[in-house]
């Protein structure tokens, strides 16, 4: 029987939350050095409701990087700038079946990347956001998730330095997409900017707000600010649901059944459109790069209240 989620769902996430809080299952991403110092202890829960109402649990302020998060929504902002035919010539929507970081992961006829939610692909649409210097194209990145989260945000220079170290799988990528002109420009700034979208500073609540304001149609809910255009949100969800999930994206419909984004660090987003946005953090990650405890979260929020997109009770 599907329960009504306002009524019950704070009592729920304590629930979930003692429950898998002794899972140690997974490791904290090591391929980035600085993200393998992460506490495995750290969880968190947050869930922003359309109407700007949340609840939480765990340490829903503890700040980490978005990581691979931010790929949709950069994406969102790249696909209002230049439209959808601009950014199909250049990245296109087939999900690939391969992991996040899979160099072989471009289309044999055009050479795009298969979709904006693996590396190559996000790199593409970082690449896109144009201006005199790094500096100058962070800023309407930075000024996008400052109107999704509601407050200013930061980059880990720690987090980007080590990434930008540590980054010869990336850095072949955008040598291919630099060598098959999906990309132009300095390939080092590029990926200084990819680099450093991922190393944004967020906590679970941000999150939970990401989430909620693509569920609201593109309204941040507490702010009521319009962040982005319904069908750039849409647009957005669509390549979420399909791709969002990398190699698990087939597993993931049919067990949850929600447009999602996981990112390395340990974060998760899920959207219910039209009702809310479920974040979780939790730093132990499995061997497709999604949090260990995020997941296993996910699926029973989504099997008990059947938020399933597909789902023919609500
Ligand atoms: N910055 C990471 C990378 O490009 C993001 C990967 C992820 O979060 O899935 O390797």
């Amino acid at each position: 029987m599907k329960e009504s989620i306002q009524d019950s769902i704070q009592s729920t996430i304590n629930e979930l939350y003692q429950k898998y809080l002794p899972c140690l299952e997974g490791y904290t991403a090591n391929y980035i050095p600085e993200l393998a110092h992460a506490d495995p202890h750290e969880f968190a829960i947050a869930i922003a409701m359309v109407d700007g109402s949340v609840f939480h649990i765990g340490s829903e302020l503890k700040n980490f990087t978005l990581q691979s998060v931010s790929k949709p929504f950069v994406y969102g902002l790249a696909l209002e700038a230049f439209g959808r035919p601009y950014m199909l010539s250049k990245v296109g929507v087939e999900p690939t079946g391969d992991a996040f970081n899979s160099i072989i992961e471009l289309e044999k006829q055009s050479h795009r990347p298969y979709n904006p939610m693996i590396n190559s692909g996000a790199i593409a649409v970082s690449s896109m956001i144009k201006g005199k210097n790094t500096a100058e194209r962070l800023d309407p990145i930075l000024k996008l998730f400052e109107n999704y989260v509601g407050h200013s945000v930061n980059i880990d220079d720690n987090v980007f330095q080590s990434e930008k170290k540590t980054a010869h799988r990336n850095r072949a990528i955008a040598n291919l997409l630099k060598h098959f002109q999906i990309i132009d420009g300095d390939i080092e700034e590029s990926l200084d900017l990819y680099f450093k979208q991922c190393s944004l500073l967020v906590n679970t609540l941000d999150l939970s707000f990401l989430a909620a304001t693509l569920a609201n149609g593109g309204i941040q809910p507490k702010t009521k600010k319009k962040v982005l255009n319904p069908e750039s949100a849409r647009d957005m969800l669509s390549l979420m649901f399909s791709c969002g999930m990398y190699d698990s994206a087939g597993e993931w419909a049919y067990s949850v059944g929600l447009p999602a984004k996981s990112g390395v660090s340990g974060g998760l987003i899920a959207v219910v459109p039209g009702k809310m946005g479920i974040a979780v953090y939790s730093p132990l990650i499995d061997e497709r790069g999604h949090s260990v405890r995020g997941v296993k979260v996910l699926k029973e929020l989504a099997h008990r209240y059947d938020l399933s997109v597909f789902s023919n009770s609500h």
